[in-house]
């Protein structure tokens, strides 16, 4: 009989345990499941909805170069899959491990009918599997990265399957055209198609990009007018390559690549973490934060759409903010500069945001979101602390980010480089909003604020 393939964030055919191991047993019938009924911590976020129209369609491409083809079902995934056994004829489920908690969820539902075979290959080492001497989880980065580190390489990465069988008859697929998944009326994805290529192929000319330059990674990681990083995230997210494979190809690469290395580690972090505590997306994980005097009405939400739109008066966040509304990404100083002028200058919850970038971002991920989100906050299991608040305008310059600014506040592309991270009021353009707050005011509030927390 054949054997299902369920894929899930792990759309490719290399490296895919789970693809392998069935195509070791017979005929395949390759599935996925659009789930908008098991309940989320949040529904699938118009710009992932975006990149996975593509990655699918990129997924089906490549089934087809191999005499398979992807089958598209919506609906609760337990239900789904029962009824796709029982037309094919069916009995084995194989799938790849995720650990969001609704996943996990419906990895049981479908365990209950079916017979699931969960494999491992989405993380640097299964999550739940790095552990102190005593056998405990870590709860923060640097001692779990450490003994992280001990365990690798990785596995060798394997290559696609040389056949997948193809069942007698192929059953009912739904067209990807019709689930609707790309923004119609206004398109605002322009930008987005501009800049990425979501699929397999595409994660491989960009992870190929990147091995040239890996070792320049640790010295322009952190400039954003320079493409110093590797654009992976979206592709890593769907599982459009592995971690191993990136590992492998950039270890190898020559030149220092530790702290590249260092913050793939990053991502399984991000993924130990929710195991732990699974509602970390929408809990703050220390008690100062339960009664936070966040701010909230009229006034608040109109400064939440000033941030959300880029027009805060503050170039490096309203750069990083346009970016992000454009193309669906951010760099990483600016998201850190962004997120925390959200929290800090103007006191709004880290949830407001985690909501906004769920929302906006290729990349979005509900472990790496969270966790970056309370890192920022301040409220996670390991953070900074609240009370260390960035100040924009000095990151702008140390950071050299006045050509970055140029590109994406065009208002202000004239301005020379004294004036362009912050155009005092003699400088600035028509049109370009005046500081939503002065930095010195925000910082006090914030202070007080933490005060009051505190008790
Ligand atoms: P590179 O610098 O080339 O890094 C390589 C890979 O390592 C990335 O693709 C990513 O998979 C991983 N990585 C790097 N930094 C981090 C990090 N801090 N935490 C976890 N993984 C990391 N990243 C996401 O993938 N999804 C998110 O939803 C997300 N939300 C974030 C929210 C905030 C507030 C902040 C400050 C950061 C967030 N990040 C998130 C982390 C980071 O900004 C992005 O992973 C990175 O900018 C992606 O670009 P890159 O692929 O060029 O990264």
């Amino acid at each position: 009989p054949p054997v299902i393939v369920w894929f899930r964030r792990d759309l490719r055919l290399s490296d895919q345990a789970a693809l392998a191991a069935a195509a070791a047993l017979g005929p395949v019938v390759p599935v996925y499941v659009l789930d908008d009924e098991t309940p989320r911590h949040r529904a699938m976020g118009g710009a992932s909805r975006w990149w996975l129209h593509y990655s699918l369609e990129s997924l089906d491409a490549t089934l087809r170069e191999k005499g398979s083809r992807l089958i598209l079902r919506k609906g609760k995934c337990e239900d789904v899959l029962a009824a796709l056994a029982q037309e094919t004829g069916a009995s084995q489920v194989h799938a790849l491990h995720h650990y969001e908690p609704w996943w996990r969820n419906a990895e049981k539902g479908v365990g209950k009918c079916l017979t699931l075979h969960l494999h491992h290959g989405n993380y640097l080492a299964p999550p739940g599997t790095v552990t102190t001497g005593s056998g405990n989880p870590y709860k923060i980065y640097t001692p779990f990265w450490r003994a992280l580190s001990e365990r690798m390489p990785p596995p060798e990465p394997q290559r696609r399957p040389q056949k997948i069988a193809a069942p007698d008859s192929w059953p009912a697929s739904d067209k990807l055209d019709d689930w609707g998944l790309l923004p119609t009326q206004p398109d605002w994805a322009g930008g987005m198609r501009d800049m990425w290529e979501p699929g397999e192929d595409g994660a491989k000319k960009r992870l190929r990009a990147f091995v040239d330059q890996a070792s320049r990674y640790e010295g322009q990681r952190n400039l954003p007018a320079v493409e110093g990083t590797s654009f992976l995230s979206g592709h890593l997210h769907f599982g459009e390559v592995s971690p191993a494979q990136v590992w492998h190809a950039t270890a190898s690469a020559g030149g220092s690549v530790a702290t590249f290395l260092g913050e793939i580690g990053w991502r399984d972090y991000a993924q130990n973490v929710i195991l732990q505590l699974p509602d970390y997306g929408s809990r703050s994980a220390r008690d100062t934060f339960d009664n936070f005097p966040w701010r909230s009405g009229k006034e608040a939400q109109e400064d939440l759409r000033a941030w959300q739109k880029g027009r805060t008066g503050y170039p490096i966040v309203d750069a990083g903010m346009r970016q992000l509304w454009h193309t669906g990404w951010m760099h990483n100083r600016v998201r850190m500069i962004a997120a925390s002028f959200l929290i800090k200058h103007l006191l709004i919850d880290w949830q407001e945001g985690e909501r906004w970038f769920w929302d906006t971002l290729v990349d979005a991920d509900y472990a790496s979101n969270a966790v970056n989100w309370q890192w920022t906050a301040g409220s996670g299991v390991d953070s900074n602390m609240f009370v260390r608040i960035m100040a924009p305008l000095s990151q702008s310059e140390k950071f050299d980010a006045a050509a970055y600014i140029r590109e994406w506040v065009p208002e202000l592309a004239d301005l020379p480089d004294a004036e362009v991270h912050d155009p005092g009021p003699m400088y600035r353009p028509k049109g370009y909003p005046a500081r939503i707050i002065e930095h010195r005011a925000a910082r006090e509030r914030a202070l007080a604020a933490w005060e009051k927390a505190k008790g």
